[in-house]
C-alpha cells in the first residue's frame, strides 16, 4: 500500500517539473512569437489557462480553513492526552516556536536583502484585485483579534488566526474530557483524514494546473520572469542554510557542547530521506532511530517530541512563507508596514503549526499567511511552479530542526548519552550496542 503510494508521489514530483518547464517553454514561445495574437491572448493565455490556473488555486483555498482546523484539533488532543506532556512538553513546545519565529525573522531578512520580486510587474499580467493592506491595524488591535467574536463566522470568513486559537482550545478540552468526548475526537481525526485525501486529489491536479499558471506568468512576462523566480529560490535556499547550518548548530553548541559538524555528519541520512520524500511524517521513524542509535536521545523523549515536531514544527516551510511574503509583495509592488511583518511572523509561525508534514501542504497554509497581511492569495500561482524542489530542501530542515531541538531538551532532562554521539567508528557503535546499553542507564551517561 505504502509502496503505491510512495511510486504515484514520485510520478507526481517528475509531473510537476515537467509541466513547470514545458510552462515555462510555451509561456516564453507565446510571449516572443504570438504577444500580439488575438486569438492565443484571449482564448488561450487570458481563457483556459487563466481559468483552470486559477481554478487550481480555489480548490487549494477550499482546504485551507478545514484542513487547518482538524489538523490542529487533532494535534492539540494528542499533546493534551500525552503523558509525557508537563516539563518537556512545554520545554519542547518553546523551543519549536522560538526556532521556527527565528526561521521567519532570518526569511524576512533575507527577502528584504535579496529583493526577489523586484523587476517582476505583476500588474501587467495580473488582472484580479490588489488587496494591499492600507488600513494598517495597531498592534493591540491585532492581538485582540486573535480572539474571535463568533467563531463559526471565523471559520465562514477564513479569519485564521481566530480559526487556530478556536481549534486549540477544542483540542485541549477534547484531551481533557477524553472518554467523555470520544465520537467528538473521532469525528475531526476522520475530518483530518478526509482533508489529508481532499489535498492529495487536489495535488494530483498540479501538473496542470503548474502548467497553465506558469504559461500565463511567461506568456505576459517573457524571459524577465526567469530573473525573479531563480532570485526567489536562491533567497529561500539560502535562509534554509542560515537556519539550518547556522542557527540549529549555534544552539545546539551552546546548549549541548556538542560538535555541531559531527552532529550535522551523523543527522545527514536522514535529511537525505526527508529530501526524497518531502514528507515529515515518513521521516519520523528514522529520525527516532538516528536520534538514539546515533546521537544518543534516549526515545522516552524522542517517541514524543518527534512525531509533535513532524506535526506542528516547520521551519524550513515558514522560511518559505516569509520569503514568498516578500517577493508576492514586491512583485505587486505592495507596501509591507513593520506590524504587517509582525503579523507575518506570528501567522507562519502558526501555519507552522497548522502544516501537516506531507508534500505541498506548505503552500495551501502560505494562503493564509498572505490573508493575513492582504496580499493577493493568486501570487502563490508565482511560486508554485517551483515550489516542488523547494518543498524537499524545506522539509530536510524542518525535521532537522525536530532533532535539534529534541537533543537539546533530551541533554537538559538527562536523556542524552554523550558518549554514542562520540562514536565516531562503526566498531565502536556495535561495542556500545553490545555491552554499553546493559550497563549504562540513560542518565549515566549524559554530560
Ligand atoms: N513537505 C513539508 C513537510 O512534510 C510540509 C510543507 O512545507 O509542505 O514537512
Amino acid at each position: 500500500m505504502n509502496e503505491v503510494k510512495e511510486k504515484k508521489k514520485l510520478g507526481l514530483t517528475t509531473k510537476i517539473f515537467i509541466s513547470l518547464i514545458a510552462g515555462a517553454i510555451v509561456g516564453i514561445a507565446l510571449n516572443m512569437f504570438a504577444a500580439d495574437v488575438d486569438f492565443v491572448q484571449n482564448v488561450l493565455v487570458n481563457g483556459v489557462f487563466y481559468v483552470v490556473g486559477q481554478g487550481f488555486i480555489r480548490l487549494m483555498q477550499m482546504l485551507v480553513v478545514p484542513l487547518v482546523f482538524c489538523s490542529l484539533i487533532c494535534g492539540a488532543t494528542a499533546i493534551g492526552d500525552s503523558k509525557t506532556l508537563g516539563k518537556v512538553g512545554v520545554k519542547i513546545i518553546g523551543f519549536y516556536i522560538f526556532t521556527t519565529m527565528m526561521a521567519v525573522a532570518v526569511a524576512l531578512g533575507i527577502g528584504l536583502l535579496i529583493k526577489p520580486g523586484m523587476g517582476l510587474d505583476m500588474s501587467q499580467i495580473q488582472t484580479a484585485e490588489v488587496t494591499a493592506s492600507s488600513d494598517s491595524v495597531s498592534f493591540a488591535e491585532t492581538l485582540l483579534n486573535i480572539i474571535p467574536k463568533n467563531p463559526i463566522g471565523a471559520l465562514a470568513n477564513g479569519e485564521m488566526l481566530q480559526v487556530i486559537v478556536f481549534a486549540l482550545i477544542i483540542g485541549v478540552i477534547l484531551a481533557k474530557l477524553q472518554d467523555k468526548t470520544q465520537l467528538v475526537t473521532n469525528f475531526f481525526q476522520q475530518g483530518n483524514d478526509i482533508m489529508m485525501e481532499m489535498t492529495m486529489m487536489v495535488m494530483g491536479l498540479a501538473p496542470i494546473g503548474v502548467f497553465c499558471l506558469i504559461s500565463k506568468t511567461f506568456a505576459g512576462l517573457g524571459f524577465s520572469a526567469m530573473v525573479p523566480m531563480f532570485k526567489y529560490m536562491g533567497a529561500v535556499l539560502l535562509a534554509l542554510f542560515i537556519q539550518c547550518c547556522g542557527i540549529y548548530q549555534i544552539l545546539l553548541a551552546l546548549l549541548t557542547r556538542l560538535n555541531p559538524l559531527r552532529f550535522l555528519k551523523k543527522f545527514a541520512p536522514v535529511m537525505g530521506f526527508a529530501f526524497s520524500t518531502a514528507t515529515s511524517n515518513a521521516t519520523i521513524p528514522m529520525n527516532i532511530d538516528t536520534l538514539e542509535e546515533k546521537i544518543g536521545v534516549n526515545r522516552r523523549i524522542s517517541s514524543f517530541t518527534i512525531p509533535l515536531g513532524a506535526t506542528i514544527n516547520m521551519d524550513g516551510t515558514s522560511i518559505m512563507q516569509g520569503v514568498a511574503v516578500v517577493f508576492v509583495a514586491q512583485a505587486f509592488g505592495i507596501q509591507l508596514t513593520p506590524a504587517d511583518y509582525l503579523t507575518v511572523i506570528a501567522t507562519a509561525t502558526l501555519a507552522s503549526i497548522g502544516t501537516a508534514g506531507v508534500p505541498s501542504v506548505g503552500l495551501v497554509t502560505l494562503a493564509m499567511v498572505f490573508d493575513s497581511v492582504g496580499l493577493p492569495v493568486a501570487g502563490i500561482g508565482l511560486i508554485m511552479g517551483i515550489d516542488r524542489i523547494l518543498d524537499m530542501a524545506r522539509t530536510a530542515v524542518n525535521i532537522t530542526g525536530d532533532a535539534v531541538c529534541t537533543t537539546i531538551v533530551a541533554h537538559q532532562d538527562g536523556a542524552l548519552n554523550k558518549s554514542v554521539f562520540n562514536f565516531t567508528t562503526l566498531a565502536g557503535y556495535v561495542h556500545w550496542k553490545l555491552t554499553g546499553k546493559k550497563v549504562l542507564g540513560v542518565g549515566d551517561a549524559s554530560g
